[in-house]
């Protein structure tokens, strides 16, 4: 079995076991990536979720606080953000709806917009949702982030509305969830991981472990490259590959290992 091949295996694992809360095997546990807890399928709980309760409540329990980002920790410092590329099910989504984005690429507004001098910078937004929405605004008001975080809306809210429908009670919010939701879908029709580059809090809470993991990709030989873009061009989170360092963007796919006709790139442990 090729690699992608094993990768895409894994994937679609990891998105049947997720819900597989709809036989009834819920577990209460923290996902160690993005699902929504809400979903009448979900097997567990999203990690967010716990944490805002935690820091709204100021109760920083095993279950609730450290659990999640003991979790969370291990899996970053032994495998860097491999959770993003491996694992997470919003993840596969976008893999899905990337072959769309991909095709986009080619129309000359959206290359335009792609190459934009800003777009480095837009990738810090997602550590900003995780300050202020994950943590600040749950410690001063309250709940917000799960209330309009258009990943709940697709695999809580919309499993509820055609499952339960008489259980669902729109909450002050859920106008507000339904715009960010049809948002979230353009994005991630229009920009490959575009979700996971700008603005999951669980990738950012992943993505600075990427300096430290004993997992990493790497660029070995460098004299060697012959420049032809390959690696960069099948990239799906958009990663200068031959000028990276433990990059906080990668998410360990490994298209760029498979790629490189120099065998440049590889899985390095350290
Ligand atoms: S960045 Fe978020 S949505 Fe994307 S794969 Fe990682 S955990 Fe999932
Ligand atoms: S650098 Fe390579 S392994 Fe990392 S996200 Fe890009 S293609 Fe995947
Ligand atoms: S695919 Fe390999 S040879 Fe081509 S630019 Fe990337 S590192 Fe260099």
């Amino acid at each position: 079995m090729k690699f992608q091949e094993k990768r895409l295996l894994s994937q679609i694992i990891l998105f049947f076991s997720t819900n597989l809360g709809a036989l009834g095997f819920k577990t209460g546990f923290c996902y160690p990536f993005f699902y929504c807890q809400a979903c009448p399928a979900a097997t567990s709980a999203c990690p967010l979720r716990a944490l805002e309760q935690s820091v709204y409540k100021q109760s920083f329990t095993w279950r609730f606080f450290v659990y999640p980002l003991l979790i969370l920790g291990f899996l970053g410092v032994t495998t860097g953000r491999a959770v993003c590329g491996w694992a997470c099910p919003i993840g596969f989504i976008q893999r899905c709806t990337g072959r769309v984005a991909r095709k986009l690429k080619r129309f000359p507004l959206v290359k335009k917009i792609g190459g934009l001098k800003i777009e480095p910078y837009l990738r810090y937004m997602k550590y900003g949702i995780l300050i202020g929405f994950v943590f600040l605004t749950s410690f001063l008001i309250g709940f917000i982030f799960t209330d309009i975080c258009p990943v709940g809306f697709l695999t809580g809210t919309i499993p509820i509305l055609i499952l339960n429908p008489g259980k669902y009670v729109p909450n002050y919010f859920f106008p507000v969830a339904l715009v960010i939701f049809s948002l979230f879908l353009i994005l991630i029709f229009t920009v490959e991981r575009g979700w996971c580059r700008y603005f999951c809090p669980v990738g950012a809470l992943l993505a600075p472990f990427n300096k430290i993991s004993f997992l990493h990709i790497a660029v070995e030989q460098k004299e060697e490259c012959t420049h032809c873009n390959a690696c960069i061009d099948v990239c799906p989170m958009g990663i200068d590959i031959y000028n990276m360092h433990r990059d906080p963007e990668c998410i360990l796919c490994g298209k760029c290992v498979n790629v490189c006709p120099k065998n440049n790139i590889i899985f390095k442990r350290s």
